[in-house]
């Protein structure tokens, strides 16, 4: 019956999104580029239990960095370390992928092992003015092993 149901979550991935199993961007846990590392913010990134945080600049929207917080090992919350220091000395890349991408794809580019976080947007072309792309979400590789399995992975 397991099997089965897994088999059926694996070929389901060839028509199912990202856009069906994203973060949404109002659920993600994410900093402001200009915070400063301090004893408060250090103790907030620890009690969100994500190994990966999106860096934003001016709105949430605007996702400028991921800070790992791996990163932090050798920060002293006393130093009151601005976030930019961090996520500039260690410059991970982000990764944007279409809200229409499709989980296998997603899967493939997750294997190659550059970030098991991507950035989800869309083209936004309602309302009068240009299009323009809008982020919508995170999307990890967890979220894609869930679709497989079809069931939750519980946090450590
Ligand atoms: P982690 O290693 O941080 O636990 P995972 O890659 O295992 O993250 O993802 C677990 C779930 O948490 C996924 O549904 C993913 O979309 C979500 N997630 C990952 N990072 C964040 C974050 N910074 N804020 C909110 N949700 C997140």
């Amino acid at each position: 019956k397991e099997e089965l149901n897994i088999i059926q979550g694996a070929l389901e991935l060839r028509s199912k999104t990202v856009e069906e199993v994203l973060t949404p961007l109002t659920d993600c846990f994410m900093l402001a580029s200009d915070a400063v590392l301090d004893f408060n913010s250090m103790s907030e990134i620890m009690q969100s239990g994500y190994t990966r945080i999106p860096v934003f600049e001016n709105e949430r929207s605007n996702i400028v960095d991921i800070l790992f917080v791996k990163d932090l090992a050798f920060v002293d919350p006393d130093d009151c370390t601005p976030l930019k220091t961090i996520t500039q000395f260690y410059k991970h890349p982000l990764h944007c992928v279409f809200n229409d991408t499709k989980l296998d794809a997603m899967l493939e580019e997750f294997k190659k092992g550059k970030s098991h976080l991507a950035i989800v947007q869309r083209v936004n072309n309602e309302g009068e003015g240009d299009p323009f792309y809008e982020v919508m979400g995170i999307v990890t590789l967890e979220d894609v092993i869930e679709e497989i399995i079809k069931s939750e992975i519980l946090d450590e």
